[in-house]
């Protein structure tokens, strides 16, 4: 038998690791590990995976499940230690490979490496390939990962000279019936209750109210790109702030992979095709580019995306001032602007661009607070946490990253330009404070 072991590539379509196990006959397997490694407390206090995500991971897996289930491929849901549980399962059902999505950020990396050492796994290869991007590792421009430009536009520049942008691999066959697998599918995926999470109160004015898995992910690429269209205005409203249509909203799905870029891609070629290709769907591309920027930049520099001095090795006077910190998530600082952004992520779990830039900038420029604990914190909040994007943006807002303008906001006049008529900052804090 051979097992899928799904980390951040929650879908059926466009996923190598499954097809690539679907070759041949075999009875296939699909796994996901509640390891603990990522529902615990970080270093400093917060769960690392909040309410938010979590809500949206059970239902990312209920859908895989089901999408699995039309494959006859049945989904185990595991809680614990993955190195231990993934060896048991290998000894007990003759597996023979394990397919999964190439990983190499700190964590994910030595997971994924404390797994493979087990003894019960010496003759049972990891088939690892990479999934999360929108142009593949093998198809970059550059002939060594350390030829990568340090400036994103350089980056930009040279890869969008040819695009090399492969087309999304076809879901699979359903298997077989004559030959399934021995292990029945368990739905045995918890509850919010069951992590340790206290179910999130709904918010009316949230502007992520969406629900968790591929189908509801391709349902709103249906609703943003053709049915409102409001794709053809995206580079004029991505600065928004308010509601459900400034943007995509796609980041979500993008980070559990229950999306694959290269479907995202494929919708916008077709949009082009059949509706209209103008510059607010070009910088939809130019942005999922900075997806795939922020990946390579954290697999050119390693562990250096979590160190203080970041991958410029900048040297500041950092402090870390705990009720600094707990004013900052709380929304009680002396800007208003920071105040509504911090409420909306505690509430909702998600924050705008404009704003995570903002409080960034403001968290770590200004105060000089110790830029990853606001990254934890987003890291415990987000909805659309993804480790290369938090942690590359949070550098590159925290002049440690790869800004070339090194630059500090101004946030008095970002609220100004941003929330002019202050909706946003009253829809958060009401009475204006
Ligand atoms: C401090 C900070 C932390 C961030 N943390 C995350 C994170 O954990 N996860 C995450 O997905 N994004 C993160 N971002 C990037 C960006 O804010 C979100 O991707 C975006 O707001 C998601 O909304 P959307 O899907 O509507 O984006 P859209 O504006 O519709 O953009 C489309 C897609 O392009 C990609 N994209 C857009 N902007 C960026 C960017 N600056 N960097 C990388 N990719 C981008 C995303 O995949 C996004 O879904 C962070 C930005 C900052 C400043």
């Amino acid at each position: 038998m051979k097992l899928v072991w799904f980390l951040n590539n929650l879908r059926a379509s466009d996923n190598e690791a499954l097809v690539r196990a679907c070759e041949g006959r075999a009875p296939v397997c699909g796994l996901y590990c509640f390891d603990p490694l990522f529902f615990s407390d970080d270093r400093y206090g917060f769960p690392r995976t909040g309410t938010f995500r979590a809500r949206f991971l059970l239902q990312s897996l209920h859908d895989l499940s089901r999408q699995l289930e039309a494959l006859n491929i049945p989904l185990l849901i595991a809680h614990g230690d993955s190195a231990k549980f993934i060896p048991q399962l290998v000894a007990e059902h003759n597996i023979s490979e394990i397919f999964l999505q190439r990983e190499w950020t700190r964590d994910e990396r030595q997971l994924i490496k404390r797994v493979g050492a087990s003894p019960a796994l010496q003759h049972v290869p990891l088939k690892p390939s990479y999934d999360q991007f929108l142009i593949h590792p093998d198809d970059l421009p550059f002939a060594d990962i350390r030829d990568l430009p340090e400036v994103f536009t350089h980056f930009r520049k040279a890869v969008e000279k040819a695009l090399p942008i492969r087309t999304p691999l076809p879901t699979p066959k359903p298997r077989p019936r004559d030959n399934l697998t021995s292990i029945r599918g368990n739905a045995q995926i918890p509850s919010l209750e069951e992590l340790g999470l206290r179910p999130p109160i709904p918010d009316p004015r949230t502007a992520f109210p969406f629900s968790g898995g591929s189908s509801t992910g391709h349902e709103r690429i249906q609703n943003y790109f053709w049915r409102s269209k409001n794709i053809t205005r995206y580079k004029q409203t991505r600065n928004g702030l308010v509601g459900t249509e400034y943007s995509s909203k796609l980041s979500p799905w993008l980070a559990n992979g229950s999306l694959s870029a290269r479907e995202i891609y494929r919708e916008l070629k077709d949009f082009e095709r059949d509706v209209v290709a103008n510059e607010d769907t070009y910088w939809l591309q130019f942005e999922l580019l900075w997806r795939d920027y922020f990946k390579y930049i954290s697999m050119k520099h390693g562990d250096r995306l979590f160190a203080l001095g970041g991958i410029r090795n900048r040297q500041y006077e950092w402090d870390l001032d705990k009720e600094k910190l707990t004013a900052w998530i709380e929304g009680r600082t002396r800007y208003d602007f920071v105040n509504a952004n911090m409420r909306e992520l505690a509430a909702t779990g998600w924050m705008s661009n404009r704003g995570r830039q903002n409080v960034a900038s403001y968290w770590a420029r200004e105060l000089q607070q110790d830029w990853r604990a606001g990254a934890a914190w987003f890291e415990s909040q987000l909805v659309d946490y993804d480790v290369h994007s938090n942690y590359g943006n949070w550098m590159y807002n925290s002049g440690v990253g790869n800004d070339p303008r090194d630059r500090r906001f101004d946030i008095e006049r970002q609220a100004t330009v941003y929330d002019p008529g202050r909706r946003y900052r009253e829809l958060w804090l009401g009475d204006g404070t």
